[in-house]
């Protein structure tokens, strides 16, 4: 049986033409299932899975590369105050992220001391983790802001101690030697409400500076911020992607 079309035009690339049967089908994968307030989902079945809720084997300490020592218990991480940022020993480019957090239900602090730590995707492009339910504090600085560039569309905010998701979509920066062909583009989904649709970066994070990119390799590991607070993970996979393939 034909699938498609062989006496349609040809679609611009010369490749393929409209409705061409002989163009390869998607891949098929079993897409796992959602989240619920109490219970992780499962991720997809093509999914780098990098906390299933048991172990820490697939993290380390960032800054001497020793294993992560953030506690394990009931299904989730949490930072340890002073163990520092833990980052995944497999470093990633191009991918969708999935995590879901959860800010200390014993609300303590004000402002950027409330239930923060951050999602830094290839370690330096962070996409802030704050507890912002009744809590204001510099809009670049807030819950799903691109730290220090931009703010969120919305505060979609569930309330301290609830499981909230991120849902990222992350394309790496381009580079051609010392220069930059392309700047890295986020978009986030929040509890799933778009808060930050394709936005181009202007660089890593920086804190109280303006940034600017500064070459680096095409992967590297998605790190983890602890900034003191005891912020909680669970549920964390990645699906490498290559948004600049040839379709
Ligand atoms: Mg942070």
């Amino acid at each position: 049986m034909a699938l498609g079309y062989e006496d349609t035009p040809l679609l611009p690339g010369g490749k393929w033409t409209v409705h061409d049967g002989r163009r390869p089908q998607p891949p098929v994968i079993d897409p796992g299932t959602a989240s619920t307030d109490d219970k992780a989902g499962r991720p997809p079945s093509d999914a780098t899975v990098v906390f299933d809720g048991t172990s820490l084997d697939a993290w380390e300490t960032s800054r001497d590369s020793s294993p992560a020592r953030w506690k394990v218990e009931h299904g989730y991480m949490e930072v340890v105050p002073g163990a520092g940022d833990i980052r995944t020993r497999e470093a990633f480019g191009d991918c969708q992220l999935h995590l879901e957090w959860a800010a200390p239900a014993a609300v303590k602090g004000d402002g950027q001391g409330r239930g923060n730590s951050g999602v830094f995707l290839m370690s330096v492009y962070e996409v802030q983790v704050l507890d912002c339910h009744r809590n204001q504090t510099y809009p670049d600085g807030t819950t799903a802001a691109l730290y220090g560039q931009y703010p969120p569309l919305v505060n979609a905010c569930r309330k301290p101690g609830e499981w909230q998701s991120y849902d990222i979509l992350f394309v790496a920066p381009r580079f051609d030697g010392t220069d930059l062909v392309a700047p890295a583009h986020i978009t986030v989904i929040q509890n799933g409400v778009v808060v930050q649709h394709h936005r181009a970066l202007q660089g890593p994070t920086y804190h109280r500076a303006l940034s600017r990119y500064v070459p680096h390799p095409p992967r590297a590991p998605l790190n983890l911020q602890d900034h003191g607070d005891l912020v909680r993970y669970r549920n964390i996979w990645i699906r490498p992607l290559n948004f600049y393939a040839e379709a």
